[in-house]
């Protein structure tokens, strides 16, 4: 049974009298967006996650363009602005730490400005905007086995209950295991990029403060960034390689000594990097990639954010795709009763905005990690010429890609009590 009430009339929504039972697996940024939008628009919503609570994580995202509406439209950009990292200066140095070039940051305040932030202080302020809601969380849980039906999906859960629901959607990250019970293999999808990543925390013994340093040999990359002033930084570890070289085994003294082998001979901290990755019990590894996929649902199971369309972190757009995907394919579904012309108005509105940000990628890898002696000389004179000046704001194709995106508005709520 549920009583619907409207906050304001917009005759194009449609008023279902028996919400629809929506599952979303993941709980981390494209997750929440979208239970938050479909609990405001009358559907009954269960989030299932993996881990205990919401995915944290105190690396630094960005938030742009439309994305920063649709904040604001949850009613939490002023917290997530007041949550901004005020990133310095990104320095580039050589094998002795001597300095190459610096690229100081645009820190200027402004209703239009990006937003750099802590990941885990984004996914607690999107989470915390639905407690309180209609949405249910099954936190400890995944998705075991996936049957569709006409009318509806049958769930399995790792805990053992089944349950219907009349849509699932998978917003469960890169290595979605939604998108592999209904469209097939990773590998299928997967674009890999050349380049594996490491990504850990480590004591702050260089005493930085919002700012991160970059060393690097031709196909090498190493990164201490300092969000704030804390007394530890988040170190990454980037390498170039023709096929991924890293293990997903829990046991994770292979990965050490993996990236002990491939790092040992650099220059600058990187063997104090290396002496703390040993001790290091958040180390986490995988692979530069992209999702890229013809088509985002098949029958009653749809994909949002980087488990349909990771864009990966060389774009620094991953966020903000997911956030605006979540938006747009809460409001489709909210706007047509049939679910296979939502799915299709969804995809219509996203894929151009998710390929003009897809192809930044080829930018950003070879300014971080240049692979030839060659690009990494040309690289460096080009950071000394600079002198430390003001970093170049975006470029045209990034600024172009970035607002490739009108926002629909899907304002009129339909909020209903369970
Ligand atoms: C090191 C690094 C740096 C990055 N830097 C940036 C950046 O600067 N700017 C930017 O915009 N983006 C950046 N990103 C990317 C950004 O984090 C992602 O694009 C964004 O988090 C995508 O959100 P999502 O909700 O789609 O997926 P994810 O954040 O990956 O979340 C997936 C969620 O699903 C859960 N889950 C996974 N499998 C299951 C399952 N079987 N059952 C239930 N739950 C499951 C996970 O625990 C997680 O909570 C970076 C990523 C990394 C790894």
């Amino acid at each position: 049974m549920n009583l619907i009430s409207e906050r304001n009339s917009n005759p194009t929504l449609h008023r279902s009298t028996t919400p629809k039972k929506v599952l979303i697996s993941g709980a981390s940024i494209a997750g929440p967006v979208l239970a938050y939008w479909l609990d405001q628009y009358g559907f009954e919503v269960t989030v299932v996650e993996r881990s205990g609570e919401p995915r944290g994580g105190g690396y630094p995202i960005d938030v742009r363009g439309p994305a920063l509406t649709v904040l604001k439209h949850m009613e939490i950009l002023t917290e997530v602005r007041q949550q901004r990292i005020h990133t310095r200066r990104l320095s580039f140095v050589d094998d002795q730490g001597a300095l190459i070039g610096a690229l100081n940051m645009d820190d200027t305040e402004g209703e239009e400005q990006d937003v750099e932030l802590p990941r885990g202080a984004l996914t607690s302020l999107l989470y915390r905007q639905t407690l309180g809601t209609g949405v249910r969380y099954r936190f400890n849980d995944s998705i075991e086995t996936l049957e569709q039906e006409d009318e509806g999906v049958s769930v399995t859960f790792r805990s053992g209950a089944p349950e219907r629901f009349d849509l699932v959607i998978g917003a469960d990250g890169m290595h979605s295991r939604t998108r592999e019970l209904t469209f097939g293999p990773e590998t299928d999808f997967s674009v890999y990029l050349g380049y594996c990543f490491n990504g850990f925390s480590l004591p702050n013994l260089l005493h930085l403060s919002h700012e991160a340093i970059t060393h690097a040999s031709p196909g090498r990359m190493a990164v201490q960034f300092a969000v704030r002033d804390s007394d530890s930084v988040h170190a990454f570890l980037v390498y170039a390689a023709e096929e991924p070289t890293f293990t997903r085994s829990p046991d994770l003294t292979v990965q050490r000594n993996l990236v002990t082998r491939l790092f040992e001979h650099e220059g600058w901290v990187v063997p104090q990097m290396l002496q703390a990755l040993q001790n290091a019990d958040d180390l986490y590894a995988d692979v530069v990639a992209q999702i890229r996929m013809p088509a985002w649902s098949n029958g009653r199971v749809v994909l949002v954010g980087d488990a349909a369309y990771a864009p990966s972190f060389l774009t620094g757009q991953g966020t903000s795709l997911a956030v605006v995907g979540a938006y747009i394919l809460a409001g489709e579904l909210a706007s047509h009763q049939d679910v296979q012309i939502a799915f299709v108005a969804y995809e219509e509105k996203m894929r151009p905005y998710v390929d003009a940000n897809q192809t930044l990628v080829d930018g950003g890898s070879s300014l971080l990690v240049p692979r030839t002696a060659e690009a990494l000389n040309a690289r460096n004179q080009m950071l000394a010429g600079m002198g430390g000046e003001k970093s170049p704001p975006a470029t045209e194709a990034q600024r172009r890609a970035y607002t490739a995106l009108t926002l629909p508005e899907y304002r009129s709520r339909i909020r209903s009590t369970f």
